[in-house]
């Protein structure tokens, strides 16, 4: 055996269990046990797994995960345990014996406790990913591989599976350090949201973000035939789509929503002079070639249209189609909208605003908790830099950041697209509602006449059930 496993047979009674010997110590007692090794494979860097074999009472080896240290892909927790219990009995049978693990053991461990004869496994907290005693597949389960081995999970689950979850969101604190000039909202702010099951994604190494980390969802398979680019705008985030993905991903898509910087779950500049039009459009074409997304239905709404609606004149070739609800293309040559000038006026006035009331307004369908998920990104005034930014941004004049860009985009709507598009309108929108959709519709060639929604306001997305079946069964044949 390397050095280095940190497996070794105990000699005699197990210290950490002495004077236990009036009463029979539990399975629980046994797991502290491996917790204790799982936490010192932690403090080694390595992912916090550990393991202990019991013996008529008395822990005979252990075991902590260390495949990093060791340049070993098997130094798994277990399999260290198991060669340091054979060790010390003499035998590579395990008869009588149970082995403890913090986390349901993998497939290549489980076959090793299998030929160890194990009397007992029993484990903590259970691996959705890999587990291969009851999770993703069963060995255990087998009569023709298992006549001896009883297995049993999840004893002192939770307090296993935190100690892998606070393992891995550390990690990835230290893998996209927080810049200076930025704040990032806490992680337990987005947990348990209402409809909203999905894992992060993160990237922090594209260019124009210069280490500031990037949120987005990336579900589906990756090389489905369509991939649902989805945008938000202000001052929303990827929850905006939550009703629209799950068709999306029952058709066979994929679905990638990334945040904006400055919204959801991405990092946010503390100063509001970091944002701009020019910016965070870069920003978007660098995440697209990054993810080298291709077949791409593009999906826009309020900035998601701002600036989506200007990307895919860069690389036409990775769009299929177009999904466009509530937005425009600020082009600087006419007058913005009297509904977006109350807006901005509204927003310069109040800093403030209760980003959950102005959903809960428009919006008399959603749950008070869903309402309170558009305000968790934003803890404090701190954190709202683009919100008070963004309303500014709007190009309203010929030579504002974005105008020309925006123009050379309709122009590209109107003469050289040549994918498929479908147009939804919520007709209560105040600001980017049905006079300014007409207009945007006129620019697109091919746009077939739009779906209406009576009840959708501007963030339309709140109704888009019907929109994503819509788009899903037009965009995608
Ligand atoms: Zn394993």
């Amino acid at each position: 055996m390397p050095e280095g496993w940190h497996a070794r047979p105990e000699k005699g009674r197990c210290p950490t269990l002495a004077g236990m010997s009036a009463f029979t110590p539990s399975d629980e007692d046994f797991m502290r046990l491996a917790l204790s090794q799982a936490h010192a494979a932690a403090a080694d860097g390595e992912v916090p797994v550990g393991a202990v074999i019991v013996k008529d009472g008395r822990v005979i080896a252990t075991g902590r995960n260390a495949p990093i240290e060791g340049h070993d892909p098997t130094a798994h927790a277990e399999i260290a345990a198991l060669r340091a219990a054979a060790q010390a009995l003499g035998n590579y049978r395990l008869e009588g014996c149970t082995l403890y693990v913090t986390l349901e053991p993998c497939a290549m461990c489980s076959g090793a406790m299998l030929h160890a004869r194990l009397s007992r496994v029993v484990f903590g907290a259970p691996d959705p990913k890999t587990g291969a005693a009851g999770s993703v597949l069963n060995l255990f389960g087998h009569d023709q591989l298992n006549h001896q081995t009883v297995v049993q999970g999840g004893v002192l689950a939770a307090e296993t599976a935190a100690l892998l979850r606070g393992f891995f969101k550390e990690r990835r604190v230290n893998l996209h350090p927080l810049r200076d000039d930025a704040v990032r909202t806490p992680d337990d702010r987005f947990t348990d949201l209402p409809g909203y099951p999905w894992q992060p994604n993160y990237l922090s190494d594209l260019p124009s973000l210069d280490g500031l980390r990037m949120h987005f969802l990336d579900e589906g398979p990756r090389h489905a035939p369509v991939t649902w680019l989805c945008l938000h705008g202000n001052p929303a985030w990827s929850y905006l789509y939550r009703k629209m993905i799950p068709a999306m991903l029952a058709s066979g898509g994929r679905v990638v929503a990334p945040d904006l910087i400055g919204f959801g779950r991405s990092d946010k500049p503390k100063k509001d002079s970091a944002h701009s039009f020019g910016w965070h459009r870069q920003v978007l074409l660098e995440f697209i070639e990054r993810l080298d997304l291709k077949n791409v239905v593009l999906v826009v709404q309020d900035w998601g249209g701002l600036l989506g609606l200007t990307l895919p004149m860069e690389a036409p070739q990775r769009y299929r189609a177009l999904l466009v609800m509530n937005t425009t293309l600020a082009t600087g040559e006419t007058p913005l909208s009297p509904g977006f000038v109350a807006w901005r006026t509204m927003c310069a006035q109040n800093p403030e605003f209760d980003v959950a009331r102005l959903f809960a307004r428009g919006n008399p369908q959603m749950t008070p908790e869903e309402c309170a998920a558009y305000n968790a990104p934003f803890p404090d005034r701190g954190h709202r830099a683009a919100l008070r930014a963004f309303p500014a941004l709007v190009p309203e004049h010929m030579d504002d950041d974005g105008a020309a860009i925006s123009r050379s985009a309709r122009s590209f709507w109107s003469t050289q697209w040549q994918g498929q598009s479908l147009m939804a309108i919520g007709q209560q929108d105040p600001v980017l509602g049905e006079p300014v959709m007409r207009a945007l519709h006129a620019s697109i060639r091919g746009c077939p006449e739009p779906m209406l929604l009576p009840q959708g306001g501007h963030f339309v997305q709140e109704h888009g059930e019907l929109i994503a079946q819509a788009a899903v069964r037009r965009l995608t044949v």
